[in-house]
């Protein structure tokens, strides 16, 4: 859909690929603001104008776009924020903008692979075999669905440090991507770990820790991506992306 506003692109981010993006963006000489939600202290560099923090629902969002005089949309976000997706392509139809969402195929088991889907963390701890060590890579906000098992022990990695509900006897271990597959198997086997948790986000920087229990012989529990809403076009990289803005004149 071509697009009358000629104003800059918004890229919605907090993902690697957004980073990227942003990045090829701004090279390209095309004018785009990059929207962080701001959970993060301190986030990565990205190109072109940075603004954090939300908009106030689908109507904030909608008037962001108008007085920013936004061209189109890019939603750029992680598969599992289904949220501000949600958002997106309700406030893009109500302001008759074009929007495209940076897909993420979810990742695939191979040979080696040891998968079992499973609807949630929750799900997932209650599967736990007693005396199992389960690594959880799945970020801060994976707290909520942690449930106390005295039988078992649970290590969650997070960039931001989690609000655990008391009582919790929870490791934490703050780090930030990227996580090598030699750095994750040096990890899982220096804590023990016996399972992996991790949510379906697919792409290539969190590939490492599937890899390194592929190498270990670790059984991984997997929370499948939800299917989020429809928006006009699904962009499989950072070429088709440059291609759809370059299309939207
Ligand atoms: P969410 O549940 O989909 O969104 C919750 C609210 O946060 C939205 O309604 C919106 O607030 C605000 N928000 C989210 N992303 C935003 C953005 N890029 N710019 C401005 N506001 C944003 O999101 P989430 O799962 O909490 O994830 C938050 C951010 O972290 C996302 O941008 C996502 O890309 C990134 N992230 C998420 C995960 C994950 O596993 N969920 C993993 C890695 C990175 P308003 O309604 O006020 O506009």
């Amino acid at each position: 859909m071509p697009s009358e506003r000629r104003g800059p692109i918004l890229l919605l981010g907090g993902t690697a690929e957004a980073r990227v993006l942003s990045q090829a963006i701004a090279v390209a000489g095309i004018p785009a603001i990059t929207s962080l939600a701001g959970v993060t202290s301190k986030p990565e560099i990205y190109g072109g104008t940075v603004r954090r923090g939300g908009f106030g629902g689908v109507d904030g969002l909608a008037a962001f776009l108008r007085s920013n005089d936004i061209r189109a949309v890019i939603d750029a976000t992680h598969p599992f924020a289904e949220q501000i997706s949600t958002n997106a392509a309700r406030a893009a139809g109500l302001t008759g903008l074009p929007i495209a969402r940076l897909s993420r195929p979810p990742w695939k088991s191979g040979p080696g692979d040891f998968w079992r889907s499973t609807n949630d963390l929750a799900a997932a701890i209650a599967m736990l075999p007693s005396g199992a060590h389960g690594f959880i890579a799945a970020g801060a906000s994976a707290a909520d669905g942690i449930s106390l098992r005295e039988d078992i022990q649970l290590t969650l990695r997070a960039i931001e440090p989690p609000e655990l509900s008391p009582g919790l006897a929870v490791t934490v271990i703050l780090s930030r991507p990227p996580y090598p597959e030699m750095a994750e198997r040096a990890l899982f086997s220096k804590l023990k770990i016996t399972h992996l948790i991790c949510k379906n986000a697919g792409g290539d920087s969190g590939r490492g820790k599937l890899n390194a229990a592929r190498a270990l012989g670790l059984p991984v529990f997997m929370i499948p991506q939800p299917t989020l809403v429809s928006v006009d076009r699904e962009l499989a990289d950072i070429k088709s992306a440059l291609h759809w803005i370059a299309a939207l004149n």
